[in-house]
């Protein structure tokens, strides 16, 4: 439960007695939590982890206790591994309460799936949207000569797949929320089957790119295909500083829709976004303003470039900044 927030732990097991060891253990522990994170931040883990360690049932547990998970998890429990099991234990297993917060938690999670549904639409070309785009990312990356790339929100690991074939990668590393794309990711590159120099080329990892991550350090390049538009805009603010400010590669390429072209798709109607999971979806003048004010800040320059067919109006259907440091 505390790994995976960034703590490092210790625990003792201590003896029913110690002058009768044939006693066996107790049902007690010691336990040392070590992390360096906000007062606030810790005290809201322990809100909501002190009572899924102790099942017993203290009070009575009512819906007021949904939203009070709910707030207290915020930004850090809908991106936990183990949501579930401290979705259930928090509630003592009453599954009314924990099903209603999970339907929450995981509705955060649904943005996990890929970005398909707008692509069901342009079934009818030959080459999809989406491939369209993760060809221009591929080609970005071999034109600026990466050899150590990370695929941050790599899904179900598509863009791997490509990256993956081209020699000039040395290094390629998913990154991903969500455990089941990394299954699916895993399975789709076949990655136990591959030889072992192969193998050695590529890793998934699972973490939250909200979160510092020294995981992340030392790439030339680092690809994020249709992730920004899935983050609430306080999340952003903390995936902008683990990648511009911690991560720092030398190249970052981020894609993302072009909110002016969805006048074209005839089946999605006016103030929808293409995925149910996206929480805003930008112009291109939004993105290049968000893009320029990052660029200055974190000392980056940024180009932008269409992906898709270019219509003279609303422009092409997605739209991709490439930023770049000295
Ligand atoms: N890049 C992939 C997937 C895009 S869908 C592709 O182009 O096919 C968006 C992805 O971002 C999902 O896989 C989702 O799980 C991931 N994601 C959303 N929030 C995230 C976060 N905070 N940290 C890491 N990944 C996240």
């Amino acid at each position: 439960m505390f790994e995976p927030l960034g703590y490092e732990i210790e625990y003792e097991h201590h003896a029913l007695d110690e002058k009768f060891p044939s006693w066996g253990e107790s049902h007690y522990f010691t336990v040392t939590l070590k992390h360096t994170i906000t007062l606030q931040l810790f005290l809201s883990h322990l809100y909501v982890l002190i009572p899924v360690m102790d099942n017993d049932k203290h009070y009575f547990v009512n819906k007021d206790e949904v939203d009070k998970l709910l707030s207290k998890g915020e930004g850090w429990l809908e991106d936990h591994p183990e949501k579930q099991f401290i979705t259930r234990r928090y509630f003592k297993n009453l599954g009314r309460y924990a099903n209603q917060a999970l339907e929450v938690l995981m509705e955060k999670e649904l943005a996990a799936q890929e970005e398909e549904e707008i692509d069901e639409v342009e079934k009818e070309k030959k080459v999809s949207l989406h491939t369209t785009r993760l060809e221009a990312v591929k080609d970005t990356l071999l034109s600026i000569g990466a050899k150590r790339v990370i695929d941050l929100g790599c899904g179900e690991g598509k863009l791997l797949n490509l990256l993956i074939k081209e020699r000039q990668f040395e290094y390629v590393l998913g990154m991903d929320v969500a455990s089941r794309s990394l299954q699916i990711a895993y399975d789709r590159l076949k990655i136990e089957r591959m030889p072992p120099r192969q193998k050695e080329r590529i890793k998934l990892i699972q973490g939250s790119l909200t979160y510092k991550d020294n995981r992340l350090n030392g790439f030339d390049a680092a690809a994020l295909v249709e992730v920004i538009e899935h983050l609430d805009p306080d999340r952003l603010k903390a995936l902008e500083k683990t990648v511009f400010e911690f991560a720092r590669p030398k190249t970052i390429i981020i894609t993302t829709p072009n909110r002016e072209y969805n006048v074209k798709y005839e089946t999605l109607h006016e103030d929808k976004f293409r995925h149910t999971d996206h929480r805003f979806e930008w112009t291109r003048a939004e993105f290049e303003s968000w893009g320029n004010e990052l660029a200055k800040k974190y000392n980056y320059t940024a180009q932008y470039h269409p992906l898709g067919e270019v219509d003279e109006v609303v422009g092409a259907s997605s739209q991709m900044g490439v930023f770049t440091h000295d």
